[in-house]
């Protein structure tokens, strides 16, 4: 049978915004008067890259691996749930071609921060930050994200299968 040498993978993600939680976008910290309700950081953008590749390698999804009811993920980094995750991705053969990613937020003004969350991300899956995109769009103060309340994330991401490399 023919097997496919890309596969694509698709994740979205979504947060309350809460007083008295940390701002944390692409494992990059925000000043922000208000946070991510979540049991781990809440962070939005990086759950939705790290469902985009489990679902690119049909392993589930984030909260199957990683269960909202485990003390171990309380507060946790969630660049740590993305590495875990891209452990599984290259233990079952593949590796990433490129990601692309969509944050929608009223406030606060991301633009300033998306070059540090590109690193941040790039650092721990090990890629060149040439490969990760991250966008920024305001929803024009319609919906959850746009009165302050929440905070959504969309991402793709293409996989290559690494015996194509060889
Ligand atoms: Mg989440």
């Amino acid at each position: 049978m023919h097997e496919p040498q890309f596969r694509v993978g698709h994740g979205f993600d979504a947060h309350r915004l809460v007083a008295g939680r940390p701002f944390v976008l692409g494992g990059v910290r925000i000043e922000h008067e208000r946070g991510p309700l979540g049991h781990s950081d809440g962070d939005a953008l990086t759950h939705a890259i790290s469902d985009a590749l489990l679902g690119a390698c049909a392993l589930g999804d984030l909260g199957a691996h990683f269960p909202d009811t485990d003390p171990q993920w309380k507060d946790a980094d969630s660049l740590r749930l993305l590495a875990a995750c891209h452990e599984l991705t290259v233990r079952h053969g593949w590796t990433i071609a490129n990601i692309d990613a969509t944050v929608v937020v009223q406030e606060p003004r991301l633009a300033p921060h998306v070059p540090l969350m590109r690193d941040a991300i790039a650092d721990v899956l090990g890629l060149d930050v040439g490969r990760i995109s991250v966008k920024a769009k305001t929803s024009e103060g319609m919906g959850y994200t746009g009165d302050g309340s929440g905070i959504a994330a969309f991402a793709v991401v293409l996989v290559e299968a690494m015996s194509r490399l060889a």
